[in-house]
C-alpha cells in the first residue's frame, strides 16, 4: 500500500491543491455569483491583495513536498488572471506535480488557449449548463450566447486539449437539457460531467428540493443510451464514470449531495488571497499570505500548512442538513475556487 507523507484524522492525505487565481469573474451563474447580490458595486479584491505568481509558485513546492501531485487553477475566472500561461509554466517545471488542469467558463479560450497549451496545459474543465441559447444567457447572467462557448470548446479541442464539461443541474432550471447536452457531447466524443447543485456560499438559495440527484440523472440518460458503469482509476477520485455503449465517450456525475465523498476526499484549496482551506464548505482557514508577507521561511509555512491538515476533521457534505444548509457560514466558491 502506498505511505502517503501529510494525512489528516480521517487519514486522507493531501493530494489535490485548487487555486483561486482571482476572485472575479465575466458571469455571474445563479447558483455561485448571482447578480442581485454580485452587484456593479461588489468589491472584488485589489491586485495587491492577490497571491502574485511568486508567492503561489513557493507555496506550490511547499505543498508538493507533502504529498501533493494534482493542481487544479480555478477562480472566479481564471482566464482573467493576466499572464496565466506564465503560471502555468511555472508549474510544469515542479517535478511532483503530475496532473495539471483548469477549470473555465470558456469565454476567454479564442485569446489565450493556445498560448496555455504551449506553456504545457492539457487538461481544461470547461462549465456549459444549457444548449438552450435563451436559458444559457440567463443562466449566466450576461446574456452570453451558446454559441460563443461551442465556438471556444472545439478551438480548444483542436488544439489538442483534453476536455470535459461540467453541466450544474438544478430542478425546473435547466434538467431539460439533461439529455440535449449529452447527445451533443457523446457525438463530440468529450466527457460530459453532472454537478449536483451544492449549498456553496450562502447566497444561491439552494434546498435539497433544487438538487437534481445523479440517481434521477442516470434514469432519464438511460431511456435514450445504454451506459455502463466505470472502475474509479485513483483514491480520491471526484466524479463516477459511465460510458456510452458501443463509443469511447464516457459521462461523469458529481455527487456531492446524494453521495457525498469526503471520506476520500484528498483536496485542499488556496483561496485567491492566499487563505489555505480545508473544505470547500469551511468558514474558516489559514492566511498563508500573512505569513508569507511577514518573511516566514520554509519551515515555518510547513509547520502550519502541516498543522492545519493534520488537524482536519472536515466532512461537511456527509453531514449535510437542511439545517446546516442554511445556518452555517460558508465561503463563497468564486473565493475559495469551485
Ligand atoms: N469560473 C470557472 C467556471 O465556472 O468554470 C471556474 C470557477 S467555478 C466556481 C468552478 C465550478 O464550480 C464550475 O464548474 C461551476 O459550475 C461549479 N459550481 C459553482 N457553483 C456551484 C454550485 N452551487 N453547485 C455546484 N457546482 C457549482
Ligand atoms: Fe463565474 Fe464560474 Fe461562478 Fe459562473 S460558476 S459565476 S463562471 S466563477
Ligand atoms: Fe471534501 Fe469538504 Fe467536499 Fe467533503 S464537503 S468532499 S471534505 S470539500
Amino acid at each position: 500500500m502506498q505511505s502517503y507523507l501529510l494525512t489528516d484524522q480521517y487519514r486522507r492525505p493531501i493530494q489535490d491543491l485548487r487555486i483561486s487565481v482571482t476572485d472575479r469573474c465575466n458571469f455571474r451563474c445563479s447558483y455561485c455569483m448571482p447578480k442581485e447580490i454580485f452587484g456593479t458595486d461588489c468589491a472584488f479584491m485589489h491586485k495587491d491583495e492577490l497571491l502574485s505568481f511568486e508567492e503561489i509558485m513557493r507555496l506550490v513546492s511547499l505543498f508538493a513536498s507533502q504529498g501533493v501531485s494534482k493542481i487544479r487553477l480555478t477562480g472566479g475566472e481564471p482566464l482573467l488572471r493576466n499572464d496565466l500561461p506564465v503560471l502555468v509554466a511555472a508549474i510544469k517545471q515542479i517535478p511532483e506535480i503530475k496532473d495539471l488542469g483548469l477549470t473555465t467558463n470558456g469565454t476567454l479560450l479564442g485569446k489565450q488557449a493556445q498560448s496555455l497549451y504551449d506553456a504545457g496545459l492539457r487538461r481544461l474543465n470547461i462549465s456549459l449548463d444549457a444548449l438552450d441559447p435563451k436559458l444559457f444567457g440567463q443562466m449566466n447572467g450576461r446574456g452570453i450566447p451558446t454559441d460563443h462557448i461551442l465556438k471556444q470548446i472545439h478551438y480548444a479541442q483542436q488544439i489538442g486539449f483534453k476536455i470535459k464539461i461540467n453541466m450544474v443541474v438544478q430542478k425546473n432550471v435547466n434538467d431539460a437539457e439533461i439529455i440535449p447536452m449529452a447527445q451533443y457531447f457523446k457525438n463530440c466524443g468529450i466527457t460530459l460531467r453532472f454537478i449536483e447543485f451544492m449549498d456553496v456560499g450562502n447566497d444561491n438559495s439552494w434546498s435539497f428540493q433544487k438538487v437534481v440527484t445523479k440517481q434521477n440523472i442516470l434514469q432519464k440518460l438511460q431511456q435514450s443510451f445504454q451506459l455502463e458503469p466505470i472502475e474509479p482509476t485513483r483514491f480520491g477520485e471526484v466524479a463516477k464514470y459511465y460510458r456510452y455503449a458501443e463509443s469511447d465517450a464516457q459521462v461523469g456525475f458529481i455527487t456531492s449531495v446524494s453521495e457525498s465523498f469526503c471520506s476520500s476526499c484528498t483536496r485542499g484549496r488556496l483561496s485567491s488571497d492566499g487563505t489555505f482551506y480545508n473544505c470547500l464548505f469551511a468558514s474558516q482557514g489559514l492566511d498563508l499570505r500573512d505569513l508569507l508577507r511577514h518573511g516566514a521561511d520554509d519551515h515555518t509555512l510547513l509547520q502550519a500548512i502541516v498543522q492545519t491538515w493534520t488537524q482536519r476533521k472536515d466532512r461537511y457534505s456527509d453531514e449535510r442538513t437542511a439545517q446546516t444548509a442554511v445556518s452555517r457560514p460558508k465561503i463563497s466558491m468564486s473565493y475559495i475556487g469551485g
